[in-house]
Formats: C-alpha cells, structure tokens, sequence
C-alpha cells in the first residue's frame, strides 16, 4: 500500500518533470523561431522633468508579439532568455531597433532627447557590447548624449573590476550610463563611488506607498539626499499618483516615470505623442 502510493508519487513527480521540460524546450523554440521571425516590439515610456513637466526622454521596453499568443511582457521571456543566452540575439534587436527608431523621428524632425535602454548581465560578459553600441550608433548617426544603457546592480557586483572597464567605454562612446531599480540588490553603497555611473533609477517598489509607508518615505529622502549631493541624476520610477509626483518634487528628485504620467506605449503611439509634444513647444 505504502510502496505503492510511493511509486505512484514518483511517477507523478516524474511525469510533471517531463512536463516542465517539455514546456521548456517548447518555449525555448518558440523564443529561437522570435529571434528569427524579429516578432519583438520596442514600446516606449516617457521620462519627464518633475518640476517643468517637460519630456526629458524614454524608457524602451520590449515586449514579444507571438502570432498565436499575442503581446508577451519582457519578465515572461527575459528571464528564460538570460539562462539560455537568447538574451544577446534579442538585446541587440532591441537596440538596433532604438536607434532605427530614433533616426527616423528625426527625420521627421522629432526629438527623443534621450533614449535608454534596459542590458542585461550576460550582454556584458559575454558579447562586445561595447563595439555592438558603437557600430549602430555609427549606422544610425546618433548623437553623443541620446543613448542609456540601464543595468540592475545585482550583476554589477559579479564583476565589478570588469563592469568598470566596459561602463567607461560606454561612457567614452557618448552613452550615459544608470543603476535600474536601485535599492532592491544585494550590493555596497562603495561601488557608487567607483563605477563610472551617471543616473540612479529608484525602484518603484520604495515609491509605490508613498506617502502612506513611512519607512519608504526615508528610504526615498535618504536616496535623493545621496543620489544629488554625489552629483547623480536621480530618476524615480513607478510615479503613479499625484501626491507620489508632489512628494517627490518636493524632495528635490528632478526626473520621473510612471503611470501617472504615461504608460509604455507601442512606437506609433509615442511618435503620436512626440509629435505633440513638439506642437506644444
Ligand atoms: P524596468 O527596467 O525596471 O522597467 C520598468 C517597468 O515598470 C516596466 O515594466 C514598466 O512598464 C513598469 N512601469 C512603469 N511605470 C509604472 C507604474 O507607474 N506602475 C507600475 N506598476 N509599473 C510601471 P515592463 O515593461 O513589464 O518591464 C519589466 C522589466 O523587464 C523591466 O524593468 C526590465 O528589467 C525588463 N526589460 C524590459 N525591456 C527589456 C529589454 O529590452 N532588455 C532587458 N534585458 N530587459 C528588459
Ligand atoms: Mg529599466
Ligand atoms: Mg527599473
Ligand atoms: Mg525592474
């Protein structure tokens, strides 16, 4: 009775096993037939100057355009993307896409001021993110200033010797450089002063309860109060209501995203919304 009730266990667990890796291998070849097929899509989110309002530039974001599931978010694919090393097929995509993009808003005379792209750990171990950056800012004639590689800091710390060199000639190609969701890795506040860093991203966990979350308030105060007397441009992420917009101004934290402001949109969308924008101005 026992003995079999335990044989029936492990063949369950062997047979949802065998279905795990079956959905993996079938998501892998989906992803590999994406790759391919080009079925991503960069969305853009504005970034915006907390005190004038104005457009400061925009976040790209991917997503994926399955033909049978329709609009896959980036944390469904990334991941799986990071452990196989898709990753790098895809990165470059995304950013050949950018700066195509940017080159034709402006020859139609708009200005995305700044565009800033999220890379991930293995695109900096283990391609020439550096020469890639290059050659289709070359391709594309985009300007020193335009471009932003965004890195989390957790896999800043896995090498941070070799981050440094790689972050300095991204810097050196007129690229700017920023810590997406600080405050959420494991890693030390030194590194601030050693890594050629220019923007820090505040995660919009620490903004979500804001104004309601007390502890968050401090840890918002505390890295604005860091973050602009070390000379950083800080940028708060997740902004999704008035009194976060307010509180956030009212602390001196000169740049912001969110929700309350725009949601990522689809390119023609946001070519819509430069278009305004240059109406405006
Ligand atoms: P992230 O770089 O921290 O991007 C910000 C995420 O927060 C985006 O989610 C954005 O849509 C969302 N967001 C922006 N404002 C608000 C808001 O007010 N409220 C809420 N609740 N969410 C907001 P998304 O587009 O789903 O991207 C998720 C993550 O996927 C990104 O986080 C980034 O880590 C990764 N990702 C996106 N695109 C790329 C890419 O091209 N390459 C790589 N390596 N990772 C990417
Ligand atoms: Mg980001
Ligand atoms: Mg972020
Ligand atoms: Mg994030």
């Amino acid at each position: 009775e026992a003995k079999s009730k335990g044989r029936n266990t492990y063949c369950f667990y062997q047979a949802e096993m065998t279905a795990k890796a079956q959905q993996r291998l079938s998501a892998e070849r989906d992803l590999r037939r994406a790759i391919e097929n080009r079925e991503f899509e960069v969305w853009y989110q504005p970034q915006i100057d907390l005190s004038t309002q104005l457009f400061l530039g925009a976040e790209a974001l991917v997503r994926w355009r399955d033909p049978t599931r329709g609009l896959i978010p980036p944390l469904d694919f990334i991941p799986l993307a990071e452990q196989n090393g898709m990753i790098l097929a895809i990165g470059e995509q995304v950013l050949h896409q950018v700066c195509a993009d940017f080159s034709e808003w402006r020859s139609r005379q708009l200005n995305a001021k700044r565009l800033a792209i999220n890379v991930a750990g293995p695109q900096f171990y283990r391609s020439d993110i550096v020469a890639t950056i290059k050659r289709y800012m070359d391709q594309y004639q985009i300007p020193h200033g335009v471009l932003e590689i965004e890195i989390t800091e957790t896999f800043m710390m896995e090498n941070p010797q070799e981050i440094k060199e790689i972050l300095s000639k991204i810097q050196q190609l007129g690229v700017t450089t920023a810590i997406d969701d600080f405050g959420t890795g494991f890693s030390s506040l030194a590194y601030l002063r050693e890594l050629p860093i220019d923007t820090l991203k505040i995660d919009r966990t620490f903004i979500r309860d804001i104004p309601s979350s007390s502890k968050d308030i401090a840890i918002v105060r505390a890295i604005l109060a860091l973050g602009n007397s070390m000379g950083f441009n800080v940028v708060a992420e997740g902004i999704e209501t008035q009194e976060q917009r307010d509180f956030l101004q009212a602390e001196d934290c000169r740049e912001g995203q969110g929700y309350y402001f725009a949601k990522p949109m689809p390119k023609a969308e946001f070519t819509q919304w430069l278009q305004n924008q240059s109406d405006i101005v």
